[in-house]
């Protein structure tokens, strides 16, 4: 085939896709969908370099994701979503989330104010812990350092199930002093040194006082799962979200995704009205409402929803969102 021809065929399929996934989604039930980010980076930020890949998207990519769900979507805020769960208000039939999770400082740096240019919502999912400490919660750090191969499990130590976990339980086991002296040289070794990495007290009050939605993702970013006792964890979290914030927060995202469902009712009974998973699905709507307070969500990687030359496949990017199941949890 011609470059000419190559480029026709091309546009052709663009057209068909798009107008099937139109077609799709005009005759798919009402849905929220809720997207999730991490950290967004300029590749000229230095942070770029060591930031985990899985979990950042460049901010091109990430303005041009944008650019693209609100042509696809009507965004809403997080109080739109709650008022729709409490019957004051109706999410439109198509309408979209756009969530962070943990609270890096380029989450306000770049993500934010790309948002704000557009005029899209978001929430921003606080790890409380973490805000204006020089690492990253230590799991984390852990994981970044073991991927970048300074951080291993001592010899004689043998691995009981995968190596991250037999790592984090061995680190589990140390005093804490020790634990954070072997990681502090783990990360200097991994060359992790720019800062800062999570948001400053006083830049997460600005964003509370620009009204930017906000709500809780633990204490230290440890997943439920591993925690003797989530309630207390809840609690600590709802706390601090309230000491740094000045705000009562209404919802809650698991940090690593992870929890046992019993965990659904214990959230709620702490205060969290509205539960954030990192369950791979949209969520019905009925009659403008979403069907349960818990939200699953879908993650955007760079590597997802970009082509070979690095830029948004805007193609790829509307499968991803569109071809996901439709549940719901209670
Ligand atoms: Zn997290």
């Amino acid at each position: 085939m011609t470059g000419i021809g190559h480029l026709k065929a091309t546009a052709k399929r663009i057209v068909y896709v798009s107008g099937a996934l139109t077609a799709f989604r005009r005759f798919r039930p009402a849905t929220l969908t809720s997207v999730m980010f991490h950290r967004v980076l300029p590749p000229d930020d230095p942070r770029a370099k060591t930031a985990d890949p899985a979990y950042t998207v460049s901010l091109e990519t990430f303005e041009q994701c944008l650019d693209a769900m609100a042509d696809w979507y009507e965004p809403v805020a997080l109080e739109d979503v709650e008022n729709a769960c409490l019957g004051r208000s109706k999410l439109p039939r198509n309408a979209l989330l756009v969530t962070f999770d943990d609270g890096w400082e380029d989450t306000a740096r770049y993500a934010v104010p790309a948002l704000q240019a557009r005029g899209i919502p978001c929430v921003i999912f606080i790890s409380t812990g973490a805000i204006g400490q020089e690492n990253v919660p230590w799991r984390d750090v852990v994981a970044c350092a073991w991927r970048a191969g300074t951080l291993a499990l001592p010899p004689g130590r043998p691995a009981t199930t995968d190596p991250l976990t037999s790592l984090l339980d061995w680190l589990d086991s140390l005093p804490d002093d020790e634990r954070a002296k072997t990681l502090e040289k783990a990360i200097e070794a991994a060359g992790q040194t720019e800062r800062p990495l999570m948001m400053s007290p006083q830049s997460l009050r600005q964003l509370a006082d620009d009204g930017v939605g906000l709500g809780g993702h633990g204490t230290n970013h440890i997943p439920l799962t591993a925690i003797a006792d989530p309630e207390q964890e809840f609690h600590d979290c709802r706390t601090e979200f309230e000491r740094l914030t000045g705000r009562v927060p209404t919802s809650f995202a698991f940090p690593h995704g992870l929890y046992a469902p019993p965990m659904l009712q214990t959230v709620q009974r702490a205060g969290f009205k509205f539960t954030f998973t990192s369950d791979k699905h949209l969520n019905p709507l009925h009659q403008g409402a979403p069907t349960s307070p818990v939200f699953g969500r879908i993650f955007i990687s760079e590597e997802r929803v970009t082509d070979d030359n690095g830029g948004l496949c805007r193609e790829k990017l509307a499968y991803w969102l569109t071809l996901q199941p439709v549940m719901s949890l209670s």
